[in-house]
């Protein structure tokens, strides 16, 4: 089956807007700084997952699923947006969260929540003190057992349930990402732009190896980087299988090495994946009020902005040649900036001081 071939459902909006940043470009000095605006994707407040589920949704219906099933941490923005999809479709939404029940709904789960969600958490938290190798292993397998239990139930009820892999990873769901590039191929076209960069954030890694597969099947002309949203992220040859499955499945006539992919994760003090996934630090939360006052674009403190830290750090570096043409890849999550543990965290930075904060009081 060709890429171009496969059939797709009409989940969000493809074609989202390609901008220029002039502002953050005059800013920075060193460039034209391009954004493509996925997080514009329409469905329920947008993101990057909307592209991996309109290839997922279709394969649902092609083969008779009711149900769609998927993982995800408390605040995953892929589990709203399968929930969205699901809801759209007419397919049931289930949602196994890896986390204890947070005591205050926010966020993305508020939203799962407003959709209609059937919401499974499970808590590890008694394993806390285990060793770590010792501590996944029964993790894993607990999480096997619940997710197999949760079927079973909805089973008995009749529904066929799609069990989707953590961030839509896998070849079907990365089939967005490779027929992005087409897509902004024909933009830059229309707009009189050339970029070698193309910088995207690297997760659950479907969109980074979509993107990758794409870019040499449709001879971009831009490379694409990956910026590591965690510490501890995917091994660099679990991602370069994921890209050869891909060529694989679509039969593309590549062959992909560890040596032709390319991570920037950043230094000290700080990686630009952060301290941890979804915690919050201050480097993140400096560039999230750096793009909202010179762009107005709003970022997500759990991956955008660690993206747009590392797209400013390697501009700024000259890791990234000065004077060239690059494109961030807006992957959405704004929701994530509303969950509890990022608005409380948020307090110090613009809410402790009165003046620093330009905030004023004027009393009766
Ligand atoms: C999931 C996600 C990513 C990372 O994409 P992967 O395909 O999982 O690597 C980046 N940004 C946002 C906002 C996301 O929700």
């Amino acid at each position: 089956m060709k890429i171009e071939n496969l059939k797709k459902a009409n989940v969000g909006y493809t074609n989202t807007p390609l901008e220029f940043m002039e502002n953050l470009s005059k800013k920075l000095g060193k460039g034209n700084l391009y954004i493509k605006r996925d997080d514009m994707s329409g469905l329920a407040l947008g993101g990057n997952k909307t592209r991996k589920l309109e290839y997922l949704v279709q394969f649902a219906i092609d083969n008779g699923y009711t149900a769609l099933m998927t993982f995800g941490g408390v605040q995953t923005n892929h589990g709203r947006l399968t929930v969205a999809a699901a809801v759209k479709y007419g397919l049931k939404p289930i949602l196994v969260l890896k986390g204890k029940k947070p005591d205050y709904l926010s966020g993305n789960l508020l939203l799962d929540r407003l959709m209609g969600a059937d919401i499974y958490f499970v808590d590890y938290s008694s394993a806390e003190n285990l060793p770590k190798t010792e501590r996944q292993i029964i993790e894993k397998k607990f999480l096997q057992e619940c997710a197999d239990k949760i079927v079973k139930k909805y089973e008995i009820q009749g529904e066929k349930v799609l069990s989707i892999p953590v961030g839509g990873q896998g070849v079907i769901g990365s089939a967005g990402y490779a027929m992005f590039v087409p897509e902004i191929m024909k933009q830059m076209k229309e707009q009189n732009i050339t970029a070698k960069y193309l910088v995207c954030g690297y997760g659950s890694t479907g969109t980074f190896a979509g993107l990758w597969a794409g870019a040499k099947y449709f001879n971009a002309p831009f490379e694409v980087i990956g910026i590591p949203i965690e510490p501890d992220y995917t091994p660099v040859e679990d991602t370069v299988k994921s890209i050869n499955e891909i060529n694989k499945f679509f039969d593309m006539g590549f062959t992909c090495e560890k040596k032709d992919l390319h991570l920037e994760i950043g230094s000290d003090p700080i990686p630009y994946g952060g301290t941890n996934y979804n915690e919050p630090d201050i480097e993140t939360q400096k560039n999230l009020e750096l793009m909202a006052s010179t762009e107005a674009i709003i970022l997500d403190p759990c991956y955008t902005g660690k993206i747009f830290r590392g797209f400013v750090d390697l501009i700024e570096k000259e890791i990234i040649p000065a004077n060239e043409n690059v494109i961030l890849l807006h992957s959405g999550g704004a929701p994530g900036l509303f969950g509890k543990e990022h608005c409380d965290s948020l307090q110090k930075l613009l809410w402790s001081d009165e003046e620093k904060d330009h905030v004023t009081v004027m009393k009766l």
